[in-house]
C-alpha cells in the first residue's frame, strides 16, 4: 500500500527532526495533503496508527488538511481552484489549464514535547 509507505517516510521524517530539535514525543502531526496527490486519506490515516506504534509518535493525533489545487487558465491568463485533475476552468470553462500546485504532501506542523 503506497500510504504505509508514506508513512514510514512520515516517520523518517519526524526521527530526523526529533534528533535535530531534541523532542523525544510527538502529540500531533498536522498534514497538507494536496487533492490531486492521489493519497487516500483513510488508507493514510490507518497507515499513520500502525507505522507510528512503538515509535515516538505512537498515539499522536494525526490532522489532514487539503488545500484547493490550482491551475492555470491559458484562456484567462490567471490562475484558477480546480478541484480535480480534469475539472474545467470555473470562470470560462476551458480544459487548457495546466496544474500549477495540488499534487504535493507535506508535514505542515508538529506538537511535540
Ligand atoms: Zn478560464
Amino acid at each position: 500500500m503506497h500510504e504505509m509507505a508514506l508513512c514510514e517516510s512520515i516517520l523518517g521524517i519526524l526521527r530526523e527532526q526529533a534528533g535535530r530539535d531534541d523532542f523525544s514525543k510527538v502529540e500531533r502531526v498536522c498534514l497538507e495533503v494536496g487533492p490531486l496527490s492521489g493519497v487516500e486519506t483513510d488508507a493514510l490515516r490507518f497507515g499513520f496508527d500502525v507505522v507510528m506504534r512503538g515509535s515516538l509518535a505512537e498515539g499522536a493525533t494525526l490532522d489532514i488538511v487539503t488545500p484547493p489545487a490550482t491551475a492555470w487558465c491559458w484562456p484567462c491568463s490567471e490562475t484558477v481552484a480546480i478541484s480535480e485533475r480534469f475539472d474545467p476552468c470555473p470562470e470560462c470553462g476551458s480544459h487548457q489549464l495546466q496544474v500549477t500546485s495540488g499534487e504535493e504532501m507535506r508535514i505542515k506542523e508538529l506538537e511535540v514535547s
